[in-house]
């Protein structure tokens, strides 16, 4: 075979940029017959030439090389050294926390995705782990609540949906004065805007079936490390606990991501001009997006992320529940939906929708009124975008 399209993923890493890694990070034509794309191994299982005698697949749980395609992948987009795909954002989670025992304690963010919460909270504190959830605005505020039972710190930047900002590099530092593990749910940055590992993260959690997928069409998660030990514990849960993701969903997965770049080029654009012409709205008493420089966590922003994404929150005038919910019954263009991420616009409404197994004390506090709507800006012409929010807040 030519030995240039055979090139070793190390080499890729260290000579190629984010936008050639999307479309070939990781990634090589098929050992078979030189696929371009990797194909889809519909398969259970592999045959052996003799007992343990195989090609590096024996049963598809524990490897298939779709999975394996898009695992690499995925590690080179993060600058990381190992990818683990999941069967969702929430299972990478759970692979995660099962690195724990009985009697730990985790450090998480305050504003923090409602499944995060819902496993955390609802699961694991049943299995005797406990959560303390913290404004990590500061990344000072941490320490008060370490233990000698504290083993790890998870992060969301920007949270969901109020989009505050967490100095990654900051609360890496206290992780590694305390020897704890630091992971960053990167899904609503991606690896685009934001590579925590290179600034002193353990662990990247990804929900896949948001924008690194891309199209609405999957539900996965995935995990990038760096540390082989790690690695291979994160391996071993993954095979054992068995909550993969099948072929297909892999293949769509690596299809998405050959074009993240161009689409998060996009999401910015637009949700830069969406996150202004809803500030200067008279009906709009608050719009919540990192870009602005009166965000309160703007500097940390910019010095974290490439650009400022497409996820934008926002309240309207007399924080009105009802008007609230005509708002969104009124749009057109952005689609009533959970998620984010996807080519489209969606609208929706955190307090009754992501956010609602988040008690209401709780949500409030963090900021999530009734009155709030987020929205995942797509990648449509903009101008139909503010035509469409421009009908739905005049109606
Ligand atoms: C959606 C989401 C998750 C959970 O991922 P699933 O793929 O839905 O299981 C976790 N974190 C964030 C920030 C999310 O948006």
């Amino acid at each position: 075979m030519n030995k240039s399209i055979l090139i070793s993923s190390t080499e890729k890493k260290r000579i190629m940029k984010f936008n050639t890694k999307t479309i070939h990070g990781g990634q090589q034509p098929d050992k078979a017959y030189g696929a371009v794309m990797p194909p889809i191994y519909q398969t259970s299982t592999f045959a052996q030439r003799s007992p343990g005698e195989h090609q590096g697949y024996e049963y598809a749980r524990s490897k298939n090389p779709t999975r394996t395609a898009l695992e690499n992948a995925l590690a080179s987009l993060e600058n990381g050294n190992y990818g683990l795909a999941f069967g969702s954002g929430l299972a990478a989670i759970d692979a995660v926390l099962k690195l724990l025992k009985s009697g730990d304690e985790v450090i998480a963010t305050n504003d923090l995705y409602g499944g995060s919460y819902r496993l955390f909270t609802k699961v694991f504190e049943d299995f005797g782990i406990k959560f303390h959830f913290v404004n990590m605005e500061k990344a000072t505020n941490i320490e008060a609540y370490i233990t000698k039972n504290t083993k790890l710190i998870w992060i969301e930047t920007p949270t969901n949906p109020m989009m505050n900002i967490i100095d990654i590099e900051a609360v890496s530092v206290v992780a590694k004065a305390h020897n704890l593990l630091l992971a960053v749910d990167n899904t609503f940055a991606t690896p685009y805007l934001q590579r925590p590992l290179d600034v002193g993260a353990d662990i990247v959690m990804h929900s896949v079936t948001k924008y690194i997928g891309g199209h609405s069409d999957l539900v996965m998660g995935a995990l990038v490390v760096n540390d082989k030990e790690l690695a291979d514990k994160l391996y071993f849960i993954q095979n054992a606990s068995g909550a993969i993701c099948g072929p297909m969903d892999c293949f769509l997965a690596l299809r998405g991501i050959k074009t993240l770049h161009v689409r998060m080029q996009r999401h910015c654009e637009n949700g830069k001009a969406i996150a202004e012409y809803l500030a200067n709205h008279p009906k709009i008493s608050k719009v919540y997006w990192p870009g602005f420089e009166t965000h309160p966590n703007h500097d940390i922003a910019k010095k974290q992320m490439d650009d400022f994404g497409g996820m934008i929150s926002f309240v309207t005038n007399g924080n009105d529940y009802h008007q609230a919910i005509k708002i969104i019954e009124n749009l057109k263009i952005f689609t009533l939906a959970e998620s984010l991420g996807g080519v489209e616009s969606l609208a929706g409404h955190p307090a009754s929708m992501t956010h609602a197994s988040i008690p209401k004390e709780e949500r409030e506090k963090t900021g999530i009124v009734d009155a709030l709507i987020r929205l995942s800006v797509g990648i449509e012409d903009v101008d139909d975008l503010i035509a469409d929010l421009e009908q739905a807040l005049s109606a």
